[in-house]
């Protein structure tokens, strides 16, 4: 199994690189942020809930999102992996998946940070927000409020997984494709590293 943590800020690029990295890995692709949009379209219990959350810039409670984030992953278990995109964002979310997987006989192999700095997102974050539909770019003190969020609540998780030397980071500025081919140098590498243990 090849476990990775796409990290990075709100419009970093994350679900952009996800698409494309589980199809050349063959992996599961599993954004807490999608899974919760499908519920306020389907108008689930959970869906209300997290709506309350997400339309503020604020997080989805822990225990909700742990408790989402697994039976995302018991659906499908004979997966090669999964690209966690938007999960783990906080240290509670980091500890309860190591122990989940952990229970499974796996592991997240390497949290891999996408770099972008502020005023690239801000804009990015605006000009998804014309082609995107989402409530939560259209407004710049949503913007910030996530961002804000990510900083104080999320970039925790980094230093979680580099203390467990499971962390490596890309520049997330540039064209898709070259973004793309950092990543891919990476977790070539953590494969290859992988097979040889
Ligand atoms: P995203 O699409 O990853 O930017 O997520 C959109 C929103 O969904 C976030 O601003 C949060 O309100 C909520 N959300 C997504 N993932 C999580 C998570 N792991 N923990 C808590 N809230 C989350």
């Amino acid at each position: 199994m090849l476990n990775v943590i796409l990290f990075g800020p709100p419009g970093s690029g994350k679900g952009t690189q996800s698409k494309k990295l589980i199809d050349k890995y063959q992996l599961v692709h599993l954004s807490t942020g999608d899974i919760f949009r499908q519920n306020i379209k389907d108008n689930t219990e959970l869906g209300q809930l997290a709506k309350n959350y997400m339309s503020k810039g604020l997080l989805v409670p822990d225990e909700v999102t742990i408790k989402m984030l697994e039976a995302e992953v018991n659906k499908t278990p004979n997966a090669n992996g999964f690209i966690f995109d938007g999960f783990p964002r906080t240290i509670l979310q980091s500890e309860a998946l190591d122990s989940f997987l952990a229970s499974k006989n796996a592991e997240i192999n390497v949290l891999l940070a996408m770099s972008v700095d502020e005023d690239e997102l801000r804009s990015r974050l605006k000009e998804r927000a014309i082609i995107s539909n989402r409530p939560d770019d259209a407004n710049p003190e949503i913007i910030q409020k996530r961002i804000d969020v990510y900083k104080n609540e999320t970039l925790p998780v980094m230093n979680y997984y580099s203390n467990k030397n499971k962390f490596a980071s890309v520049n997330g500025v540039g064209p898709i494709d070259e973004v793309f081919a950092r990543l891919c140098e990476v977790l070539d590498e953590v494969h290859a590293q992988k097979n040889l243990n």
